[in-house]
């Protein structure tokens, strides 16, 4: 007589009811009473079904709790011990995958020096004083660099062209011949492109304001929150902050340019986790459509680094923050915390990760030069080189590196039920942590199952309390392109 035995899920209460979070089919399921008996039953212990119906049979008639079951072990809460599991082979994506979004580093120069930039400080891992690259991108690499992109697009229609830095806007020049170009080569093959760019604001002047506006660019602004934390880190090189610089500026961006919602980019230091004050700063000070946040790349002894105890606070934070993300969200109101938004579209969409991201897959890194690496972050180093522009990507590179970064080969994780959706975290981050892009962040894990496990808390509330909110997600909303930071 076989066994059942529970399967790997996480379950938590939301709206007043038992929900679980299926790790084989990423879905979220709620419990009814009897399903609920049953998991609880399973807990204890193994048990056959004929046993499980007997004891539950003062609770529930046998059809039900036989229904319930086989309910189960259609959705993979449980299993039967014996009935060899279907193990899923470990899927590569198809040859020749499309690319989506290209970041087209138009320039490695920075006017800020924000003392914990990646780019900059003690874990860049480009070279940019000395280094063999351009430190401005030409008009002919990035032509080159929008043929490119054309070809890789493949069968895909629009193309996301987003433009990176360094500080973006010091080469405006080639970025505005690019995007000419881009639009002209799109029209001749049948394609759209869709432009964005990510800039510290500096350098925004009225007609470059006008361009962003009547081209309808995306924008991101990399900005960490009022006066007081943005001169914190974000200042030029005399050590003066930017913010009484940037500010008006942007104000001006956000008055003219009405033709797509701007979002801040904010990276959280150990010094700066006040996360409520900086997005009511930037919000409802400012006037930004959305802020999404990210705690600082670097490694583990620097000051601004965020320790364990740290993870723990900013957690709490994003928590405090994400309770009035779902206070607007059950009354339909706009709310802009970004990070809540993006991981709910993730459930919905039933995201099962096999990589963290799209590096290296539909999206790639153009450094100054022209080659490509696995995505802006790594433009530029040889060693994260997958081709170039002119000659195309190195496919036996590219396969050998999606061999080798699959989720099923990070043994670390197989055990973690928040696995479908963090895949292990950013290469990036792994790379200046520990020097390796395979392995997994471990360094954030608890932060990561804290925050999945709220954001699953908030999809049930809302799926049980207003459905309605939840179909936003049904559409196609490409959010690759304008997470860029
Ligand atoms: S890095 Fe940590 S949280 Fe992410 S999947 Fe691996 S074990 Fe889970
Ligand atoms: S998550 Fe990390 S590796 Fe992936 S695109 Fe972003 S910076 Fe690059």
């Amino acid at each position: 007589m076989s066994q059942l035995a529970l399967r790997e899920f996480h379950s938590f209460q939301a709206a007043g009811k038992d929900f679980v979070y299926l790790v084989p089919s990423a879905a979220v399921f709620e419990l009814d009473d009897s399903s609920a008996a049953v998991i609880n039953r399973l807990r204890a212990g193994n048990i056959s079904r004929e046993d499980l119906a007997r004891q539950l049979s003062a609770l529930f008639p046998a059809s039900e709790v036989d229904e319930t079951i086989s309910e189960l072990l259609r959705v993979r809460a449980i299993g039967e011990i014996g009935v060899p599991e279907k193990k899923s082979p470990k899927v590569m994506p198809p040859e020749n995958f499309p690319l989506t979004t290209m970041v087209l580093n138009v320039t490695n120069q920075c006017n800020l020096s924000c003392t914990y930039c990646y780019e900059y400080g003690e874990d860049k891992i480009v070279d940019t004083e000395n280094g063999k690259k351009p430190k401005f991108m030409s008009e002919e690499t990035a032509r080159e660099s929008v043929d490119f992109m054309l070809r890789e697009a493949g069968a895909n229609k629009v193309a996301h062209l987003t433009f990176f830095g360094g500080e973006t806007l010091m080469n405006f020049p080639v970025l505005k011949s690019a995007m000419s170009y881009a639009r002209q080569r799109a029209a001749e093959t049948g394609k759209q492109v869709d432009f964005s760019l990510t800039t510290n604001a500096t350098l925004l002047r009225p007609e470059i304001i006008e361009f962003l506006a009547e081209n309808r660019v995306g924008v991101t602004i990399s900005i960490d929150g009022p006066k007081e934390m943005q001169d914190q880190f974000r200042v030029f090189s005399n050590g003066k902050g930017s913010y009484d610089i940037v500010a008006p500026k942007i104000k001006e961006l956000l008055k003219r340019h009405r033709s797509r919602p701007i979002g801040a980019r904010v990276t959280l230091t150990s010094q700066t986790l006040d996360i409520r004050k900086i997005y009511k700063h930037l919000t409802e000070e400012i006037g930004f459509w959305d802020v999404g946040f990210a705690p600082v790349t670097t490694s583990p002894s620097t000051k601004y680094a965020i320790a364990e105890s740290g993870f723990d606070a900013m957690l709490e934070q994003f928590r405090a923050l994400a309770a009035d993300f779902l206070e607007a969200a059950l009354e339909n109101r706009h709310h802009g915390f970004s990070n809540v938004k993006d991981t709910l579209e993730e459930i919905h969409k039933g995201v099962s990760k096999a990589y963290p991201c799209g590096a290296g897959l539909g999206l790639m890194g153009v450094s100054t030069d022209g080659d490509v690496a696995l995505c802006h972050r790594f433009a530029g180093s040889d060693a994260h080189k997958l081709g170039t522009v002119r000659d195309g990507i190195d496919r036996l590179v590219q396969i050998g590196f999606l061999e080798k970064h699959h989720i099923d080969d990070k043994t670390d994780c197989s055990q973690c039920w928040a696995r479908p959706l963090c895949s292990g975290g950013c290469y990036h981050e792994a790379h200046t942590r520990y020097g390796e892009t395979a392995r997994p962040n471990l360094h954030y894990c608890e932060w990561i199952r804290g925050w999945t496990d709220t954001c699953l808390k908030i999809y049930a509330e809302l799926s049980v309390s207003n459905p309605k909110y939840l179909e936003q997600f049904d559409e196609k909303v490409d959010y690759e392109a304008s997470q860029v930071s």
